[in-house]
């Protein structure tokens, strides 16, 4: 296990001193199109691609936590090379993890681990997100499968040693009109396969986004994944793993873009001082970093939920894909005004800010759009907001805390009844009010908070999609809770916390004359003043091992 926790630290290594890591590197590449491959192969070297082998092949010997943290430390500079070095193989690989037969899982290990990559090929533009639409023909035949049509916007083709692709396989039923299929070169090096033009994109520049035509090809029976006419049920299964990772690896970049910032407004000298002489800077940069660390909190409190309660995920996944990347888009735009002109220079610091603002959109279309998540959230909050009488919020805790190795056999299409996550919400509020019961700007706060959940369950048959957003604040402010109960938060905790809080459940009240809120602002921007490297590396929850509750 040890091997792999320091997958993670060679990458941060890697990001701090490797040249082919460098900014005017990964600038060069991203002006000329071409990969990194130096980088490329010091993340082979680092072991990721081991990493996800393993995982594939054993899910329970492996963590989320640390497949996270891996994976983000690759994507903490440029989530272009982590696009392309495997984010896209690990969608593959999920689809594998749900429904793969152990030949299919080596294959696929095994390319992992040969520094291969592996494309995943949904999408058909005329479909979009719609999977019932798509096209591509999968006419059973005799011993296998003849394989024709176009797959278009899909990451890696040309360099791919193995694909997932989703096919109709034909079926009056359109929710079993479509299948998986696992391609290796012995397939895709076939008469009839061709790769189509490729796509220029905003950001992202050096993936190669391209399309995959097949003409006619034969594949025999054993590329199947699964049972034919299930991969519907199969993708949106590998989809709550993806849709709860993603976002989480996602916010190691957001990161990187809050460090840029940091040093900017330590080292940038007007009138005199640095920019956080100026009060209302310090503020705007207080919420950024605020939303920021709020990203990561929600993002690791829905991962920890995927394995304590998998039969909520398709909820929770949905929740996450269609909050966090807005939350972190917006942030960075705000990261981006805060460096001001210099944002828009393309040369080393700046030029990495520029990128992360071109790249960053591709967390939330790539691989269903935060808006398709809400509507698939929306159809789950009836279930999700059906109140339980009872609830043991220690119990909830100490199972969010404990590695459950089980849960991916749990995964399921629909969504059980009674969020055991919004059951926390009453216990964490009123240690949070014995926390600060002397604060009356807490106390007003958490009475906000308590009424916000009222909203939420009131809206939910006149105004479903703003129950679905206020559903998901009641899980930001649960994780943020969760982070300030703990027994060894601080004051730079509690900051982050009200900051948050307040910008959660009074997104309309303007808070530039609320004294209390002024001084968490300055709580922050002085530990960030002082801070060297990624200023919220200390500041995340950590579940303690075998710990049975945060207090
Ligand atoms: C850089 C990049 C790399 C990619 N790599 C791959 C890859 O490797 N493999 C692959 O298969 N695909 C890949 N894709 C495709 C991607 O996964 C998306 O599925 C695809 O772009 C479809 O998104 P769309 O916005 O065009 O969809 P559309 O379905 O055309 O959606 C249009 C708009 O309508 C909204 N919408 C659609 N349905 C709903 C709904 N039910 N409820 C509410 N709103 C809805 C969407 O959110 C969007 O705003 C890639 C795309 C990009 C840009």
């Amino acid at each position: 296990m040890s091997d792999f926790i320091n997958v993670s630290s060679a990458l941060a290594q890697a990001n701090h001193h490797h040249p082919a890591f460098k900014a005017s590197a990964i600038l060069s590449f991203d002006r000329t199109g071409e990969i990194n491959t130096a980088a490329e192969s010091v993340i082979h070297q680092a072991g990721l691609g081991n990493l996800l082998a393993t995982w594939l092949l054993d899910n329970e010997s492996v963590t989320l936590e640390t497949l996270t943290s891996a994976m983000g430390e690759m994507c903490r500079q440029d989530l272009a090379l982590g696009l392309g070095y495997c984010l896209t193989a690990f969608m593959a690989a999920t689809n594998l993890a749900v429904a793969g037969n152990d030949e299919q899982k080596r294959t696929l290990a095994a390319l992992l681990s040969d520094d291969r990559r592996i494309a995943i090929a949904y999408h058909e533009l005329q479909a979009g997100n719609d999977l019932t639409a798509m096209t591509f023909k999968a006419s059973k035949v005799e011993g296998g499968y003849l394989l024709s049509g176009c797959k278009e916007v899909v990451n890696n083709l040309a360099r791919a040693h193995g694909l997932v692709l989703f096919a109709d396989t034909g079926n009056d039923n359109p929710a079993c009109r479509h299948s998986l299929f696992l391609l290796t070169q012995t397939e895709l090096n076939q008469k009839g396969v061709s790769i189509e033009r490729r796509f220029d994109t905003l950001g992202v520049r050096n993936c190669h986004i391209s399309g995959i035509y097949f003409d006619r090809v034969f594949i025999a029976d054993s590329c199947l994944i699964g049972e034919q006419g299930r991969a519907g049920e199969y993708a949106l299964k590998a989809f709550q793993i993806t849709r709860t990772l993603l976002p989480a690896i996602s916010q190691f970049s957001a990161r990187n873009g809050l460090e840029i910032l940091t040093r900017f407004a330590q080292n940038r000298v007007l009138y005199g001082d640095n920019l956080f002489a100026i009060p209302v800077y310090r503020k705007e940069l207080a919420e950024a970093t605020a939303d920021v660390w709020l990203a990561g909190e929600m993002a690791s409190l829905l991962r920890h939920a995927l394995q304590a309660f998998p039969q909520f995920a398709n909820g929770y996944s949905s929740a996450s894909k269609y909050f966090l990347p807005p939350l972190m888009k917006q942030a960075i735009k705000s990261m981006g005004s805060l460096i001001g002109a210099r944002y828009y220079l393309m040369n080393d610091d700046f030029g990495m800010f520029e990128k992360l603002v071109r790249d960053f959109p591709v967390v939330s279309f790539g691989h269903a759009g935060s808006l398709v998540c809400q509507t698939s959230l929306v159809h789950m909050l009836p279930r999700l907001l059906a109140e339980k009488s009872q609830s043991d919020a220690s119990s909830i805790l100490t199972a969010l805390n404990t590695s459950n190795t089980s849960w991916l056999s749990a995964l399921r299409l629909s969504c059980s009844k009674s969020d055991p996550l919004l059951s926390l919400l009453p216990t964490l509020t009123a240690r949070c009010r014995a926390l600060f019961a002397q604060q009356a700007e807490w106390v007003s706060l958490l009475t906000d908070l308590e009424a916000l959940k009222t909203q939420c369950f009131d809206s939910l048959q006149q105004d479903i999609y703003g129950a679905a957003t206020r559903y998901c604040k009641l899980i930001a402010a649960i994780s943020v809770l969760r982070n300030i109960t703990a027994t060894d938060s601080q004051d730079i905790h509690h900051a982050l916390g009200f900051i948050t809080l307040w910008r959660l459940t009074r997104p309309m009240c303007d808070p530039s004359a609320n004294t209390y809120y002024l001084s968490a602002a300055d709580t922050i921007s002085h530990y960030l003043q002082d801070t060297d490297g990624d200023p919220l590396a200390s500041l995340m929850f950590q579940p303690k091992a075998n710990h049975s509750d945060n207090n």
